[in-house]
């Protein structure tokens, strides 16, 4: 099981069948024939823990939390490949936004996954300066993970800059800038 709380697993799992169901067309998840178009049309299925189509078999079973401690929806492109393909009109693609959503929302983290602290180290080194910089990014990534691999990836960046191909600094867009990106973010936010 993901890092749910005990306590409130099953109403957090309640609450994210609850979203799904409810995006546009989230209730068609229903008529899935299990034909397995998304699984092959998918560039990242070999990747996944669990195939799209073996994640809304999941989904359907009531087996959230395979879904949720698997890799599936943090290893997706968002390539649309597998909702514009599916026979049965299921917006496949939604669904996996919607569980990454929730998941980062509620501190949901499956192990072994890292993209859920690059996406929080992304939002922080934006919130900070108003834009990515990859330094900042990674700085923020590796303390969350683990800052051994910074260290070892160290030379690897110094070759990078001597190349032209890294920018060890940061720089912050105007106050203006920032006080815009924060009301768009804080609107996104249902702020
Ligand atoms: S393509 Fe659609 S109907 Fe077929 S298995 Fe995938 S989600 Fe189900
Ligand atoms: S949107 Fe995600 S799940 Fe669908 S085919 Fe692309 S990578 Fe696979």
């Amino acid at each position: 099981m993901a890092e749910m709380p005990k306590a409130t697993s099953q109403q957090l799992a309640d609450e994210f069948m609850e979203a799904i169901l409810n995006l546009p067309d989230g209730e068609k998840i229903k008529q899935c024939i299990q034909c397995g178009t998304c699984s092959g049309a998918c560039p990242t299925s070999h990747l996944m823990d669990y195939t799209p189509r073996e994640t809304i078999a999941a989904l359907r079973a009531g087996m959230l939390d395979r879904v949720l401690d698997s890799n599936t929806m943090w290893m997706c492109s968002s390539c649309y490949g597998c909702t514009v393909r599916c026979p049965a009109g299921i917006k496949l693609t939604d669904v996996m936004y919607e569980l990454k959503s929730l998941a980062m929302k509620h501190g949901v983290r499956p192990k072994n996954v890292t993209t859920p602290a690059l996406q929080e180290a992304f939002v922080a080194e934006v919130e900070a300066h108003g834009r990515n910089a990859e330094v900042g990014l990674m700085r923020r990534f590796f303390m969350g993970t683990n800052p051994f691999d910074g260290l070892r990836n160290l030379g690897l960046a110094l070759a990078m800059k001597q190349r032209g191909r890294l920018s060890l600094g940061s720089s912050s867009v105007s106050p203006e800038g920032q006080r815009q990106l924060k009301a768009i973010a804080d609107k996104a936010r249902g702020g």
